[in-house]
């Protein structure tokens, strides 16, 4: 522990001038988030052209009749056009909000509103709630114009919405009580550990973060998804023989398999509800296209969304599942878990020169006095901006370790029939390529992408990359048999 301590404090003693050099930080936040929306809206202008294309890639000329195609080409550039004008939206919301001082004035907005009920500046964990969500409520409104188009307006045109207006303000409210009674106390004890264990709290910190993600694991399927989604025990049937025989088979301990009414809000079958924004750190796999959910920590979970069901045939939707088996195989979700354990200790190691930086706040308008004696919750919410550029990098890292993650999946489901000494399963590679062409034909999902589009963007090989790495796979399996 000392070690690590040492180590740490080396880290603060590089960082040093960041307390004392009067740095323009809110001027680099502001170059930095503006060159990073320009940069994605440069990737969506390259993606436009794509959208032009009259015939689907070779691989896939089979699948795709002319009409559809032509759906979803349209589809994908109406998306394309609403993401680049939303992100831009967005970019000129938020720096507009930075430029005149909106942190600092809901710093001092709770303030006054705690100081109604008569608590004063020394309750600075209270204060930091309602900073944060004041915060939180005055940025949310601005873009709710932008979700509601999304869903009533783009997704209906093209026939995936299924959202009423009365779901959609119920998801909205249920979210933000949410919101409110899972982070306020997250945020308290966030808060009283900087407090309580001084410049040794990266350590308390980490372990807190983990069992709190520890504890959403148990508390996301059994309480939070009840509220948004209705879960039915699976059918008997072939589906669910075929599931059962597969878990038993790969000694997978399942305990309940359910069924999720996805099709309630849209027909997508990658439909998912209104997250948390950070329930994404959460190690519970939402893989292929977020049909099945499996609880890795647990594993007695399986959740199957009805528009997968819907949509494919049994045999495909085990071989989807064969896939998904196959992160649990290989402790993916445990693998990415440790990465994101990494991710948060690289930016705790680097917070404490933020912590106390007068210079930091005062260049993003807060008065001298607030300044002085910065309160934790602004300056690491201030850190956090100013590692805007570093988060670019870090997802495009994470994104290249997901692919790999998704073809070692794609394999472990082709060599089933090797590994379980089962002739049923020889086309197991084969159904999860149907099952994958049937999911982009019924999503009208794009399949010309742009390779530097994809690298940023997506956590998954495109379509035409996983077929060519199904029969990869394929005639590999087939060569170990021989
Ligand atoms: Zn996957």
């Amino acid at each position: 522990m000392d070690l690590l301590h040492t180590q740490l404090s080396n880290v603060q003693r590089q960082l040093a001038f960041v307390s004392t050099d009067p740095i323009d930080w809110k001027l680099y936040v502001q170059a930095f988030s503006w060159s990073v929306t320009l940069f994605e809206s440069y990737l969506l202008l390259r993606q436009f052209p794509l959208y032009s294309k009259t015939e689907p890639p070779p691989a896939l000329a089979g699948h795709f009749s002319p009409e559809v195609f032509q759906k979803s080409q349209n589809y994908g550039r109406d998306k394309a056009k609403f993401a680049l004008v939303s992100g831009l939206l967005k970019q000129s919301l938020d720096s507009s909000m930075l430029h005149f001082g909106f942190y600092a004035w809901s710093w001092g907005a709770s303030g006054r509103l705690l100081s109604v009920f008569g608590y004063g500046a020394e309750y600075e964990i209270l204060q930091s709630i309602g900073f944060v969500f004041i915060l939180f409520f005055l940025s949310s409104i601005p873009t709710l114009p932008l979700q509601v188009y999304g869903t009533f307006v783009l997704e209906e045109k093209h026939g995936f919405n299924k959202t009423t207006a009365s779901l959609f303000v119920t998801d909205m409210l249920k979210g933000w009580g949410l919101a409110f009674v899972l982070g306020a106390p997250f945020l308290a004890v966030f808060l009283y550990i900087f407090k309580w264990a001084g410049d040794r709290f990266v350590p308390w910190l980490m372990a807190f973060m983990i069992t709190f993600q520890l504890i959403m694991v148990v508390v996301y399927p059994t309480v939070i998804q009840p509220l948004f989604n209705k879960l039915s025990p699976l059918a008997p049937g072939d589906l669910r023989s075929r599931i059962e025989g597969l878990a038993t088979k790969l000694k997978f301990p399942l305990k309940h398999l359910y069924e999720i009414d996805g099709s309630k809000r849209s027909s997508h079958s990658n439909a998912y509800f209104f997250g948390l924004p950070w329930v994404c750190s959460i190690p519970i796999l939402r893989c292929a296209e977020v049909l099945i959910e499996i609880d890795k920590l647990q594993s007695k979970h399986i959740v199957i969304f009805d528009t997968l069901i819907q949509q494919s045939k049994p045999e495909e939707v085990e071989a989807v599942l064969a896939h998904e088996l196959g992160h649990w195989h290989y402790m993916h979700p445990m693998k990415m878990m440790a990465v994101s354990q990494l991710h948060i200790f690289t930016i705790l190691a680097l917070f404490p020169a933020f912590l106390h930086a007068p210079p930091l706040l005062l260049s993003f308008d807060f008065p001298k006095a607030v300044s002085t004696q910065p309160p934790t919750i602004v300056a690491f919410l201030l850190f956090q901006m100013i590692l805007t550029p570093l988060e670019a990098v870090v997802s495009i890292g994470m994104n290249a370790v997901s692919r790999h993650f998704e073809y070692e999946a794609d394999r472990f489901a082709c060599e089933l029939q090797t590994r379980l000494n089962a002739d049923e399963m020889k086309d197991m590679g084969d159904r999860l390529g149907r099952a994958l062409v049937t999911l982009h034909v019924k999503n009208l999902s794009t399949v010309w992408v742009d390779w530097l589009y994809s690298a940023y963007h997506h956590s998954h090989p495109t379509l035409t990359e996983r077929l060519r790495g199904l029969d990869a796979f394929k005639a590999q399996a087939e060569k170990k048999k021989l």
